[in-house]
């Protein structure tokens, strides 16, 4: 017997019989729309359950989404901005809150405007929710892995038990994008799609760290180190503060994160990009340079550095690695170097250790409905549509309101399809 998650309730079987794969948050919030207007709803899922990455998100404290105003919110989504206008419009950042609200969790804004639920956990939300769903009537098949379509149209899946075929008026696929594979969401799709004629953007990843040859000096003394109260910038002109941490092969962290699109890019394009560091964001060049510029008698340039500026630790070993002797040595070169110091990037890290993926099935594939126009009654949705975006709740936004708009979407399609003329 394939494994079932509890049967609840069974909706009206004169209703449609509907299926979606991929048991994360888009995959869920489908289901919900779906359930609310009556259907049978079957859910399928490759792992022992479902929201495995949700409740990971969840460990570093699920950030669901932002409290900026809408206009910067939806600018976030960059070059995908026009395609996901209208999920958002439907299903926005505070319909997300509201709904959180619903499912009895009580939300707050953190200080950088970023929303999380109370507890900063996804385990009580996602709870909360499948209890909801099995309520509805949700019929949930785990350890059932998609793999296609028979030729009849079928959905294939390979479980504990051997090959099992699912018919459904519909389906909606929500398979996540390629990182963190553990988790369920593997990418293994991106080769099936495309072997069905589904034009898919090669899966890259976002939100990552970098490759930096480091000295074994500085890896063996500083990995996992934390760079606190730092700007950088893609560019050397267009600073972002915050934080970041210092790896055994490079550099990760949220502040990275924000600029990981662009510099992931230039790696692509150039070979390599240079990221920016400002070692001093809260002092300008000209005190530095007063500072530094002091006598320093036979005290070392790190005494030096640490006494007249307080940098130290981490940052003063970075300056070390970076600069030549005679430059480390040059109190103007120095003072210019912890305002803008270059860091040559090699290589995003792989895309499984990513918190998010880049590319996915490609706008141009899909109807306004998100319905695959090569396999009508097809739907997809989440991180496996070909979208990119920051941390700060906006994937998670999302990715909810993409299940919404999918499912909607798929009610549409079956409503004329059932109307005659
Ligand atoms: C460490 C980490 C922290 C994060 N923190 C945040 C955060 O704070 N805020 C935020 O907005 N986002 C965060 N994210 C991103 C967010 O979790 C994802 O964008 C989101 O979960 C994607 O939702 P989804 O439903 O599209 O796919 P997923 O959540 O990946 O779900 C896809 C589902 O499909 C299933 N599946 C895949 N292939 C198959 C198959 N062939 N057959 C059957 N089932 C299959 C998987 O098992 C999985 O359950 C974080 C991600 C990571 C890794």
């Amino acid at each position: 017997m394939p494994q079932l998650l509890r049967i609840a309730t069974m909706p009206d079987l004169s209703s449609p019989r509907l299926a979606i794969v991929g048991g994360g948050p888009a995959g869920l919030m489908a289901a919900e729309v779906l359930l609310a207007q009556g259907a049978a709803v079957d859910l399928y899922d490759a792992m022992p359950s479902p929201g495995r990455k949700f409740l990971l998100a969840g460990v570093g404290g699920m950030n669901i989404t932002h409290s900026e105003p809408y206009a910067a919110f939806v600018a976030r989504y960059g070059a995908s901005m026009a395609h996901i206008r209208p999920w958002l419009e439907r299903f926005g950042p505070q319909a997300v809150r509201d709904w959180v609200h619903g499912l009895g969790i009580d939300t707050f804004v953190g200080s950088s405007g970023r929303v999380f639920p109370v507890e900063m956990k996804a385990a009580p939300l996602l709870r909360a929710w499948l209890q909801r769903l099995r309520e509805a009537g949700l019929v949930l098949h785990v350890r059932h892995r998609f793999q296609g379509w028979t030729p009849q149209g079928a959905l294939r899946f390979a479980t504990p038990d051997g090959e099992t075929v699912h018919s459904a008026d519909a389906c909606l696929l929500a398979l996540g994008g390629g990182s963190w594979a553990k988790l369920g969401s593997d990418g293994a799709w991106v080769g099936l799609l495309r072997g069905h004629g589904i034009d898919v953007a090669a899966l890259r990843p976002a939100n990552c760290g970098f490759d930096i040859g480091w000295s074994e000096v500085l890896r063996s003394r500083f990995a996992g180190a934390p760079l606190k109260s730092v700007a950088a910038s893609p560019d050397g002109e267009n600073w972002r503060r915050g934080e970041c941490v210092i790896t055994a092969g490079g550099i990760e962290g949220s502040l990275v994160y924000a600029l990981s699109a662009a510099l992931r890019d230039r790696i692509e394009a150039e070979g390599s990009a240079t990221l920016y560091l400002d070692l001093a964001p809260d002092r300008d060049l000209a005190r530095l340079r007063g500072e530094l510029g002091r006598p320093r008698a036979s005290a070392s340039i790190a005494n030096h550095l640490r006494r007249q500026t307080g940098i130290e630790g981490v940052k003063a070993s970075l300056l070390r690695e970076c600069l030549s002797r005679d430059d480390f040595q040059d109190m103007g070169r120095l003072a210019e170097s912890i305002k803008c110091l270059p860091l040559r990037l090699t290589a995003p890290r792989p895309l499984d250790e990513a918190i998010s993926s880049a590319g996915g099935v490609r706008f141009a594939a899909l109807d306004p409905g998100l319905m695959l126009l090569a396999r009508p009654g097809v739907f997809c949705a989440g991180e496996m549509l070909d979208w990119e975006a920051p941390t700060g709740g906006y994937l998670l936004t999302a990715c909810l309101a993409s299940g919404r708009h999918a499912a909607e979407g798929m009610l549409d399609w079956l409503g004329r399809r059932s109307t005659p003329g």
